[in-house]
């Protein structure tokens, strides 16, 4: 145990710090690999990873090394100066992808919101649309700054904050009919609808995958009407599905990709990616103090490398398959207790066969009695998001836990 493990005192923490969070009752203080150690020094296997974000797990030594290296030569400026590893970062991830043009920032609401000035950008400068609408999908996420709330199809979220940004319009996910029926509704009279926001899978809103053909329409239509397709990658992305990028699950080229939780390994960063043509933003347009700094384009490097270096995609892909054909196993042999097996990769979702609305949340609270972190995506539906390092037996001692969960 660490020194400073035994201090923790949670109704300190309760008294100064805003309560934003429904918090587990239990201080992580520690990690290694897939594994992460609390203030009393109980272990926990970690599928949680930070909500899909440390893709190398705790301590990775390629993570450890890059970013202690980094920090020593420089690790913040200023984008008023040229930063090489943030140059290098943007190679790298469009090298691999259908975009040429990167932005960078902190964090997947900022990315989001960055693909939302672009695109209202691109309407107005491109199209002379005056107002540019932005269509998403119902039970879709994408941030909680004003604008990305305002695009997140979950009036949960919406609450208490009204009056909502303009220009949003949802419709129901992974149907075609309803998004075309919006459009047309929209246009009828010229054009507006300036893009399309949707997620490849949709994470918080119950880990619900995105139909290929669905999205292969959407492409169509996108490219009739000269309207940008922006993917929310901000989960999805690199690596986690068991492709590089989300989009190879559902087959179509996006306009624009953003991303975030997984790109650093945990460390803060955002990214937004687009095809040179949308790049329509020019100095001064648009900013952020601390995106693409030294030290998180480092950290973002060593997470590509080491997910090349050690094949974690490919791992992603095999150790989903492991979880999902356990999972579909222990269905069988708990009639009535598991709804659905659902999910790309290392994303995969538990719909429980229950209309308990706290059903998610609770079991994921019993599955620290388990030593197994788990957190929910909805109220019924528990998320399995490991990092892209978990080995087999980890993932066998995971489906061992979650049976004696049930
Ligand atoms: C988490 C998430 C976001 C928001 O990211 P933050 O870093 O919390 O701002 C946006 N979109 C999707 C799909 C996400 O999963």
């Amino acid at each position: 145990m660490h020194a400073q493990d035994a201090s923790f005192d949670p109704a300190t923490f309760d008294q100064h710090v805003m309560a934003t969070y429904g918090r587990f009752p239990i201080a992580l203080t520690r990690g290694e690999g897939c594994r992460v150690w609390d203030s009393e020094g109980r272990a926990y296997l970690d599928f949680a990873a930070g909500i899909a974000t440390c893709t190398l797990g705790h301590a990775h030594p390629a993570l450890i090394d890059a970013v202690s290296r980094q920090i020593r030569r420089l690790h913040h400026v200023s984008n008023l100066y040229y930063i090489p590893e943030q140059g290098e970062l943007a190679r790298r991830l469009c090298a691999g992808a259908p975009l040429e043009r990167a932005f960078f920032c902190n964090s997947g609401a900022e990315a989001n919101e960055a693909a939302i000035k672009l695109a209202r950008k691109y309407a107005h400068t491109r199209r002379d649309v005056s107002t540019p609408v932005i269509i998403s999908a119902q039970a879709s996420f994408h941030g909680r700054t004003l604008a990305t709330v305002s695009a997140t199809g979950q009036p949960r979220y919406h609450r208490g904050f009204e009056p909502l940004v303009e220009g949003f319009v949802h419709v129901p996910y992974n149907d075609f009919a309803a998004l075309e029926a919006a459009v047309h509704e929209l246009e009828r009279e010229g054009p507006t609808v300036a893009a399309i926001l949707l997620e490849p899978l949709q994470g918080e809103g119950g880990i619900r995958p995105g139909d290929p053909v669905y999205f292969q329409q959407v492409r169509a239509l996108c490219d009739a009407r000269q309207i940008l397709l922006i993917l929310d990658e901000v989960q999805v992305g690199v690596g986690r599905t068991g492709e590089f990028w989300g989009h190879a699950r559902i087959g179509v080229e996006p306009d624009v990709i953003t991303l975030a939780k997984g790109l650093a390994g945990g460390l803060p960063i955002g990214a937004m990616l687009c095809r040179r043509s949308c790049d329509v933003f020019e100095p001064g347009d648009h900013a952020s103090t601390f995106g693409g700094n030294p030290l998180a384009c480092t950290a973002a490097l060593a997470v590509l490398d080491t997910l090349e270096r050690d094949g974690l995609v490919a791992n992603a892909r095999e150790r989903g398959l492991q979880l999902q054909r356990g999972l579909e196993a222990l269905a069988g042999r708990l009639p009535g207790k598991i709804a659905d097996v659902r999910g790309w990769g290392l994303i995969l979702g538990v719909e429980l066969g229950t209309n308990e609305p706290r059903a998610a949340i609770d079991l994921a609270r019993a599955a620290l009695t388990q030593g197994l972190l788990l957190v929910p995506a909805g109220p019924r539906v528990l998320r399995l998001v490991p990092p892209l390092i978990v080995t087999a037996a980890e993932c066998d001692e995971a489906l061992a836990s979650i049976e004696r969960l049930f």
